[in-house]
Order: C-alpha cells, then sequence, then structure tokens
C-alpha cells in the first residue's frame, strides 16, 4: 500500500427523534410488527457456519413475557471449542490485513446500522430488551454506529504513535493483534455493547467468541449478521450462546485465550478473573482483562442546587430504561431545607410517567428485563415497605401477569447505610438520604464511603466553591463525574465511560485507552550502517 490514508473524521450519529409524523416513526413501527410477528430460530455461528445443537432457549419479550420471539441454539462444549479452533485459525488471515480494510468493513458496517438495518436493530432491541423507541435509537442505532466509528479513529491515532529515532537508526512501533482470541461477554442492556465487545478487539486484529446475553440474543443476533453483511470474514467474531459457566471452563483451558471482554455484574467479573488466574500457566500470553461492572450511581445536591434542574436529572437518571442502565441514579443526597419542595415535585412528575409496551409511543417506561430481575427488585421494595425507617414516597407496586412491570420507585431512608442506599438494585427504584444543610461536607465523605462501586455520579449546586470541594472529595467516587446534569447518558467520544473501585477495570469503553488492551507492541530499531569495530573511543591510546 503506497499511502497513509487518513479514515474519515467521526461525528455523532444524529438521534432521530421518532415524533409523530417523522418517516422514521412509521419504518421503525412496521419493522416491530415484523420483528413481533417473525419468530425466528438462531443458531450458534462457528467459523461462518451455523450450528443448531437443538438444546435450545426461548427469548421472551419482558413486557409480554407470554410472547416467543426466537429460539436460540445453545452451544455445547465441542461447539465452544469449535469456535475457539475457528477464532485462532481466522486471526491468521485477519490479523495480517491492513488497518484500512479492516477499518472499512466496521465503517461499512456502521452505514448498514446508520441506513438499511437502523430499524430491524431497534426494532428488536424494543422488543426483546423492552425499550421504548428512543431507549433503542440511543443505544442500538447512535451508540453503536459511534463506537464503530470512533473506534477506528482512535486506531488510526495509536497506530500513529510512533518513538523517536537516533541518527543513523529508525525505530518503529508495530501495534500487533494480541496472539489468541478474545472472548466477549455481554449484557442485557445495551444492545451497543455487546457489539463493542467484540468488535473492538476485532478492529485491532484479534478475534472473538461472543457470547451474547440470553435476554438481548434476539437483537444481538441481528448485529452480528450485520458484520457478516459488511464483510466481516467467518470466524473473526463467532456467535456463540451458550452456558456460561460452561463456556469459561472450555475457553480458559485454550492456550490461545487472550483476554476477556467483559460487561455485566461485579459478582461474575470477579469469579471470572479468579478462575483465569487459577488457570494462568495454560496460556501462551498473559490475557487482558478488562470489565465494566456494577455501580451505585449517586446525585448529590448542594443547598445552592436549582430544584427543577434537579428533579428532572433525578426522574430521567434514575427511570430512564427502568433503572437498568448501569450508569442510573440510584441513591441521592438531598438538603433538609430543599427536600419539601422537591418532594412536591418529584411526586407529581413521577406521578405523570407512562409505563407499558414500547409499541405505544407514549410510554416513557417499560418492563425490567426478566423473572430474577423482577424478583430481585420487588424483593427489595417488599422490604423497604416492611422497614419503619424507610418511607415510600412514590411507587412500590408491580405487577408480573403480563409482563415484569414495576413502578418507578422512590424512597426516602433514615439510615444512610439502608441497603436500598448501599447495594446496587438494577430496576426503577431511587432512594433518598436527607442530610442537614450544615453537614455538606460530611455528606461529601458519605457518598465517597457507602458503597464499594465508582462508576457514576452528579453534583447539583449553584456555589461554585461547593462543586470544587465535591470534585475534590469525590474524585475516586465515579469514573464518570457530572456537574449539574444527569449521571446517565455518556455520549462515545464526547464522555468515554467506565468506572473504577468494584465497577470494573476503567478501561473506557469507546476510547483510545480500550483499544490499546487489544494490542500488544512491538518495538522495531532498524540501523542502517551498523558499527564494524567493537572497540569505542575511550580505549583509543592517549
Ligand atoms: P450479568 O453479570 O448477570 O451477566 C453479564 C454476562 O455474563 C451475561 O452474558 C451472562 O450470561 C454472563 N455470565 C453470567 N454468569 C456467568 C459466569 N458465572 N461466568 C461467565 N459469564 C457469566 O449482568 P447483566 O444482568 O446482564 O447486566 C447487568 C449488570 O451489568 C449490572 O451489574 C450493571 O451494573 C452491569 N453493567 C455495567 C456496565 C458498565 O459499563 N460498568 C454497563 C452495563 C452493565
Amino acid at each position: 500500500m503506497n499511502s497513509t490514508p487518513n479514515v474519515p473524521q467521526p461525528h455523532n450519529e444524529p438521534v432521530l427523534s421518532y415524533a409523530p409524523g417523522t418517516p422514521e416513526r412509521a419504518t421503525v413501527q412496521e419493522e416491530l410488527k415484523r420483528v413481533w410477528q417473525d419468530e425466528i430460530e438462531i443458531p450458534v455461528i462457528v467459523g461462518g457456519k451455523e450450528v443448531r445443537t437443538g438444546d435450545t432457549y426461548q427469548v421472551v419479550s419482558p413486557h409480554d413475557h407470554g410472547h416467543t420471539l426466537a429460539t436460540v441454539h445453545s452451544a455445547d462444549a465441542a461447539t465452544v471449542a469449535a469456535a475457539a479452533a475457528a477464532a485462532v485459525e481466522a486471526q491468521r488471515e485477519w490479523g495480517s490485513w491492513s488497518f484500512v480494510d479492516r477499518a472499512a468493513v466496521f465503517l461499512k458496517a456502521a452505514d448498514l446500522l446508520a441506513g438499511p438495518w437502523r430499524q430491524l436493530i431497534n426494532a428488536s432491541t424494543m422488543a426483546g430488551q423492552s425499550k421504548t423507541v428512543y431507549q433503542a435509537e440511543i443505544d442500538a442505532a447512535a451508540e453503536m454506529i459511534d463506537f464503530l466509528k470512533f473506534n477506528v479513529h482512535y486506531a488510526e491515532q495509536i497506530y500513529g504513535m510512533q518513538p523517536d529515532a537516533g541518527p543513523g537508526v529508525w525505530n518503529r512501533m508495530e501495534y500487533r493483534p494480541l496472539e489468541g482470541f478474545i472472548w466477549a461477554i455481554s449484557p442485557f442492556n445495551f444492545t451497543s455493547i455487546g457489539g463493542n465487545l467484540c468488535s473492538a478487539p476485532a478492529l485491532m486484529g484479534t478475534t472473538a467468541v461472543w457470547k451474547p446475553s440470553h435476554t438481548s440474543t434476539l437483537s444481538n443476533y441481528h448485529l452480528f449478521r450485520l458484520f457478516e453483511e459488511a464483510g466481516l470474514p467467518p470466524g473473526v467474531i463467532n456467535f456463540v450462546p451458550g452456558n456460561p459457566v460452561m463456556m469459561t471452563d472450555v475457553l480458559f483451558a485454550e492456550e490461545r485465550m487472550a483476554g476477556i471482554h467483559f460487561t455485566g455484574s461485579t459478582a461474575v467479573f470477579q469469579s471470572l478473573w479468579q478462575k483465569l488466574a487459577a488457570n494462568l500457566d495454560r496460556y501462551r500470553s498473559y490475557p487482558r482483562i478488562v470489565g465494566e461492572t456494577g455501580g451505585k450511581d449517586f446525585i448529590v445536591a448542594h443547598p445552592s442546587a436549582d430544584v427543577a434542574a434537579l428533579t428532572v436529572a433525578m426522574v430521567r437518571g434514575s427511570y430512564e430504561y427502568q433503572g437498568q442502565k448501569c450508569s442510573a441514579a440510584s441513591r441521592c443526597y438531598v438538603p433538609k431545607s430543599m427536600w419539601p419542595e422537591l418532594r412536591e415535585r418529584l411526586v407529581a412528575m413521577i406521578g405523570d410517567i407512562r409505563m407499558g409496551d414500547p409499541a405505544d409511543f407514549s410510554n416513557f417506561m417499560a418492563a425490567v428485563i426478566d423473572r430474577k430481575s423482577y424478583t430481585k427488585i420487588t424483593g427489595y421494595i417488599e422490604e423497604a415497605k416492611a422497614d419503619p425507617g424507610i418511607e415510600i414516597v412514590a411507587g412500590g407496586g408491580a405487577s408480573d401477569e403480563v409482563g415484569y412491570f414495576i413502578e418507578p420507585t422512590l424512597l426516602r431512608a433514615d439510615d444512610p447505610h439502608a441497603r436500598v442506599i448501599c447495594e446496587e438494585i438494577f430496576g426503577p427504584v431511587l432512594s433518598v438520604y436527607v442530610y442537614p444543610d450544615d453537614s455538606w461536607s460530611e455528606t461529601l465523605t458519605l457518598v465517597d464511603t457507602t458503597s464499594p462501586y465508582a462508576l457514576t455520579g452528579a453534583v447539583f449546586a449553584q456555589d461554585r466553591a461547593a462543586l470544587i470541594e465535591a470534585k475534590r472529595a469525590l474524585r475516586y467516587a465515579a469514573g464518570n463525574f457530572y456537574l449539574n446534569d444527569k449521571p446517565s447518558g455518556a455520549v462515545v467520544g464526547q464522555q468515554p465511560f467506565g468506572g473504577a473501585r468494584a465497577s470494573g477495570t476503567n478501561d473506557k469503553a469507546g476510547s483510545p485507552l480500550n483499544l490499546l488492551r487489544w494490542v500488544s507492541p512491538q518495538t522495531i530499531k532498524e540501523t542502517f550502517v551498523p558499527p564494524i569495530d567493537y572497540r569505542y573511543p575511550h580505549m583509543r591510546a592517549e
């Protein structure tokens, strides 16, 4: 290749409005009907070939759990081992492709998603993961497109990072792909996370075995087919739904296990890390471990905060996508003087929220993902109802008759260490602690020390000194920190996302920091005229 091409400058994908009368509203509604009616069969895909094991599970709609959307073949141990072999084999060819060719595949995928595939991926996310059209659009379409385009741009920057050279010498850095495959394990809550976990390492020349979450298999499968349509060669990403524990055992026995790219709960990530460490002597290289995990994200309001803005941030930040965003606010600290007015505003706003089937576009919320989540979340609510130290300020109701619906729920706890303030609930439940106005500094310490997590957090204050103090006190309490804004809604290319402490390795998805984890740099020094005498000048006679 006799050129150094520049990749196209990425711009964030515009988020479509789906307002009445717009063309996108009509097309997504049509696609949603189709996705709803066509129950599909999803095979395992290994080395580009479909495998039907006959051991299946159903994808049902969370807002209508009697309705099956897909039947999925679950990989057996032999198929998982075959996927690892296919990934290793595919890397020989894929790892030698030029960056331009690899990048072109993913840029084409971005354009397919922005155009003809957009509403299939959105509709399957709405039906299968119970997202409203707006929540599907910002995730499955916009964020996924951004991941693909910005990652190409960041990869170009990484490849451009080259060392200095001395006289007669040319030093170069060759950013080799890792020697092996990545196991990408994705969560249910973002279609785009699944797509990014497998495609980011693949962009850097490594291959992947991708295990989607059971409950997001439908949208993830269509996304995989989109990658194929964009020209991704067989075996570069292998789509392998299956039992995660069995898969762990099979894949962790592989010499070429080069890394895990995980997003999900903290407990699962910790168990994976421990298992991987126990197998360390098997591997050709030390596997890379990248994991974005749980959170107990906070909003802390100073007495100078704007109450109207705070109310909206609390409602949007806590209840959008039923509180199932890793970044969703789930604990809030409010000064006593502000609480009566804030309480009144919150109760009115929460009372106005419509919840139901995402096919009805007037709904702001839909169902939580499955029975397990429903049981867990309602368990916390029931415990709160029985606790005399906790007031149910709004919501508290739930029904699993048709779908897994839980009302947006606002709790106020007397004890700042109540379970609902400390533990990740991952549902539409926000717990408030009301603090004395003169305890701002003490409250910041409380925010910092209450939970083991450190994913997102927000501070609301008009007083600059209060913001400065909060920034200092909460430096390690959040990987994504917001001033006078809700703690969710990070945009690729604008707010690189990830948290530390128990929230993950903080490698910031959709940034160069993440892509760096999937390369193994080789330093090359070339000397043009090498010395031919071993002696140094100081050794000459006087
Ligand atoms: P989860 O941990 O239940 O599942 C995540 C993935 O791990 C799924 O594919 C699942 O099948 C797999 N898995 C489950 N048990 C496993 C095991 N023993 N070994 C290997 N893999 C296993 O999480 P979830 O319910 O899908 O997602 C919600 C969680 O993800 C929340 O804790 C949330 O905070 C977190 N999350 C974090 C971020 C972030 O960026 N920090 C983003 C999204 C979600």
